[in-house]
């Protein structure tokens, strides 16, 4: 019997069917809430959230198939999973809506104050009257034009701002489709009110948005990230926020997850920290879910799964009689 791992916090959790669908296709499900190499050793396949997944780990594992459930593929060692011909597939869509949602989410909670409105009235008895900003005819930035950065654009369209963005990945006639103003880097950056991040994380993009680039943005703007931790520099961040560089900016992921109990982002002023929550809603949750769990299947079946993403590894598989 062929034995899956799970290492995602939210797998079959509000639904049975993803194990269902498991476990109709005879395999035998083991769950760990961390990467262990004594599991790895023993299961085929892996479902898998955002732990990281190591080269060495990969290495020393019996995995035939890595099903990340979500779209990231920052946390596994692609190259050494490649080496080995081991297909990575993700969950494209599954969560593009709900991020997006919490891209809007944040801006309106930073926009009208609405954390510490709350806290001063729940906490505090303090009846206190924060001013807060429209967003109607404010300028939304995207970085990363691709599926949420859409999502997120056509939002802020709705709300009545004129949105721009920065992708060198992707044309001006696209943008212009969404009624998009394409931009360079650094205009993204002094002309946004809202600026929200929709980039993967890679060499190109590690450590993006550091001091220099935050100094180019308006001291009434806010920074939304809910993309990847490590494309912003926490440290520049939080010098900024103290020193009322940028009115304020909202994270929901960070570079070191879970954020350790010591940092410099808990001290900040203006800063909105959500545990990388983007992705958390039973509708993303219930695709991810179904997404990662047909990729393992059809993977065990010798049917090619949808949605590699190391997409060199296919060839081989197809010699070695994967059907398509
Ligand atoms: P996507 O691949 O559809 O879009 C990414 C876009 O970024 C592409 O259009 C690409 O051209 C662009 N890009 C790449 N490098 C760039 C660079 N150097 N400068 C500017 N643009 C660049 O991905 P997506 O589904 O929109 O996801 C975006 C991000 O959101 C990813 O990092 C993903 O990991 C993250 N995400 C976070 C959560 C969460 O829970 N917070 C959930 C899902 C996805």
């Amino acid at each position: 019997m062929k034995t899956v791992l799970i290492v995602t916090r939210t797998f079959g959790r509000y639904s049975p069917d993803p194990i269902e669908l498991l476990k109709s296709n005879g395999l035998n499900l083991e769950w760990s809430d961390s990467l262990q190499l004594e599991s790895l050793r023993k299961a085929d396949a892996i479902i898998l959230g955002t732990g990281k997944l190591t080269g060495e780990m990969i290495e020393n594992s019996s995995l035939k198939i890595i099903a990340r459930h979500g779209v990231g593929v920052d946390n596994v060692d692609l190259k050494k999973a490649t080496e080995m011909g081991i297909p990575v597939t993700i969950t494209p869509n599954a969560n593009t809506v709900s991020v997006a949602e919490l891209a809007i989410a944040l801006i309106l909670a930073l926009s009208r104050k609405i954390i510490d409105a709350h806290r001063d009235l729940s906490e505090r008895k303090k009846f206190s009257s924060p001013v807060g900003v429209e967003l109607f005819g404010k300028t939304l930035g995207i970085a990363g034009f691709g599926a949420i950065g859409r999502e997120t654009a056509k939002r802020g369209l709705c709300l009545g701002m004129k949105v721009i963005a920065f992708d060198p990945y992707v044309d001006g006639e696209t943008m212009r489709q969404y009624s998009v103003e394409k931009v360079d880097f650094d205009t993204l950056f002094r002309t946004s009110d809202f600026l929200s991040l929709h980039l993967p994380l890679n060499q190109s993009t590690r450590k993006m948005i550091g001091k220099r680039e935050i100094e180019m943005m308006k001291k009434t703007a806010f920074l939304i990230n809910t993309s990847r931790g490590g494309i912003v520099d926490e440290m520049a961040l939080a010098e900024a926020l103290k020193e009322n560089r940028i009115a304020g900016a909202a994270l929901d992921a960070f570079e070191v997850e879970p954020l350790p109990e010591k940092h410099v982002l808990y001290d900040c002023p203006n800063l909105i920290l959500t545990p990388h929550i983007g992705a958390h809603t039973y509708e993303a949750i219930y695709k991810m879910n179904m997404m990662a769990a047909q990729s393992v299947v059809d993977f065990l079946n010798k049917k090619l799964p949808r949605h590699i993403v190391n997409t060199e590894v296919v060839a081989k598989l197809l010699e070695q009689g994967f059907s398509q």
